[in-house]
């Protein structure tokens, strides 16, 4: 045990609850635990939850003034003291400090479009739809609101939801991933230097015990769910029994084709930023490359030339790719590497073992390069997350674009060409929620909606824009009837349906 304990956070204040259970946070840099973050029991989440519950009503109830007000506060903060916030990720998640920092970007990005909430709530008005009679809606809050995340973007992925349901006039019961816990609990104190009230932004640490509070609670109306599909499907399947709405973000298998007249050094450093950049450990991460016809060989020699040049190190240390999250899931893709060799897939560079610039005991894999790969082999199949990248070898465009449609995961997807044409057929024909022209990680920017198809969401509502707006408000249709004072107030009887005159 060490000495510091990760709590949840509630009423703007840490609690460590009274459950007596935790789990090791370590830094995957060194090996070293550096924390015991608190896994919640039931009794533990139901005090969280209730502290939501209680801020509800007059949070609700604050003017949007006031609550936009909050918002640019926390803005300022947040865009002020992201160095800080960066390096809480690095300690805990692993991945470089320059890509933590771009993490925290990404989802302040959402804070700057929640700012803008007062333009985005208002309704619709029609004067007079009948004698005397006007129509007008409105969108409110749905009262406390769960956040579920994953390891792998402790800052940002919270961030696609917190600020909108917040503006919105929601309060928040976010759930951190065990792994890398301490960036809520930093964004929470920043969110209380801001002038948020006491229990709108709430912090529940914990692992299943905790996930399953949420999605049970009656007092909890919505579920927002990024992680592994199998756990998505499973949120989704239990939150929506329990009548509430859900987004559930799953997994990923994106894909890249290349086509025979693409600039393959644009394509290849696409690959490898993409294929590599945060240890692979990211769900838009590039883990297939479609190389179609000519393109194939050159796209793996120029892929295999950048990949040898990269740095792997601790993150502090100014390196290109940092170590995995833990020992376990390390071994896990490395047993991946071991597979796709047996399997018969070449092996162009095998990460195994490669060197790094940091301690023994980090959790280091060095990037790893499979060509000729086959859609059996489980290198194919699996979601590996991690720094393994396979080239399929297609003849067709239509052969790789059948590949593609043929996966059941449908996250993120890129094409790399000279033809606009070709371009627009991918466009229309491909089976993935999110898109890109030459452009390898297409996360869409937030006041555009993130998600993805298939067994890549389950649910439909995407994450941030508009969409983000609709899953955190109910909509209200109000019809007014105000009599001229110049004319008889009343209609008199008249029991048949109402129609408009
Ligand atoms: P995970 O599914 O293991 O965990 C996600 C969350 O669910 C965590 O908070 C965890 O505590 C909780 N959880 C884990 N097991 C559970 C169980 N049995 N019951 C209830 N709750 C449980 O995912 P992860 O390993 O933290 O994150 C990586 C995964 O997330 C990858 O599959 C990646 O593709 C996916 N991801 C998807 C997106 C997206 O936008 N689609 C974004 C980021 C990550």
């Amino acid at each position: 045990m060490t000495d510091t304990t990760i709590g949840h956070w509630l009423d703007n204040a840490i609690f460590d609850g009274s459950s007596g259970r935790f789990g090791d946070v370590t830094n995957p840099a060194t090996g070293e635990v550096t924390g015991q973050v608190v896994l919640a029991d039931e009794a533990d989440a139901a005090r969280v939850i209730a502290a939501a519950r209680r801020a509800a009503p007059g949070w609700a109830a604050t003017s949007l003034s006031q609550r936009t007000r909050i918002m640019f506060r926390f803005r300022e903060l947040l865009n002020e003291r992201k160095t800080e916030l960066a390096a809480i990720i690095t300690a805990e998640h692993g991945k470089v400090l320059d890509d933590a920092l771009g993490e925290v970007t990404r989802g302040l990005e959402v804070v700057e479009f929640a700012c803008g909430m007062p333009h985005l709530l208002k309704g619709a008005t029609s004067e007079q739809i009948s004698t005397g009679v006007d129509i007008h809606s409105t969108r409110q809050p749905l009262g406390v609101v769960g956040i579920i995340s994953p390891f792998n973007f402790p800052a940002m992925v919270p961030m696609w939801f917190f600020p909108i349901a917040i503006a919105a006039g929601n309060t928040v019961v976010v759930k951190p991933s065990e792994k890398d816990p301490s960036a809520l609990l930093w964004t929470a104190a920043l969110w209380k230097e801001a002038g948020l009230p006491d229990g709108v932004f709430n912090v529940l640490q914990g692992d299943k015990v905790a996930v399953d509070a949420l999605l049970d609670s009656p007092d909890v109306k919505s579920i927002s769910f990024v992680g592994s599909t199998p756990i998505a499907r499973y949120v989704y399947e239990r939150a929506t029994q329990a009548g509430k709405r859900v987004q559930a973000l799953g997994g990923a298998k994106n894909h890249m084709l290349v086509l025979p007249d693409a600039d393959l050094d644009l394509a290849a450093d696409a690959a490898v930023n993409a294929g590599y950049g945060s240890a692979g450990e990211r769900c838009m991460a590039i883990s297939v490359v479609v190389a179609v016809g000519s393109s194939a060989d050159d796209m793996v020699a120029k892929i295999a030339e950048r990949t040898r040049t990269l740095r792997i190190g601790d993150g502090t240390r100014g390196t290109d790719m940092g170590p995995l999250v833990t020992l376990a899931h390390r071994d896990k893709v490395a047993s991946f590497i071991g597979e796709g060799a047996e399997a018969g897939a070449s092996l162009v560079i095998d990460g195994r073992g490669s060197p790094a610039d940091g301690a023994d005991d980090g959790f280091w894999l060095g990037p790893t390069l499979f060509d000729h790969v086959t859609p059996d082999m489980s290198i194919y199949t699996e979601e590996i997350f991690g720094p393994v990248l396979s080239v399929v070898r297609v003849e067709t465009y239509d052969e790789g674009v059948e590949l593609i449609n043929a996966n059941p995961y449908g996250n993120g997807v890129a094409i790399f060409t000279k033809n606009g044409g070709a371009a627009r057929k991918f466009e229309i024909e491909v089976e993935v929620g999110m898109v890109g022209v030459n452009v390898p990680i297409p996360v869409p920017m937030a006041y555009y909606s993130f998600g993805g198809w298939k067994n890549s969401l389950f649910g439909d509502t995407h994450a941030h824009g508009v969409e983000g707006v609709h899953f955190f408000t109910r909509g209200k249709v109000v019809t007014t009837r105000w009599a001229d004072p110049a004319v008889s107030p009343s209609g008199g009887l008249e029991l048949a349906f109402p129609t408009h005159a």
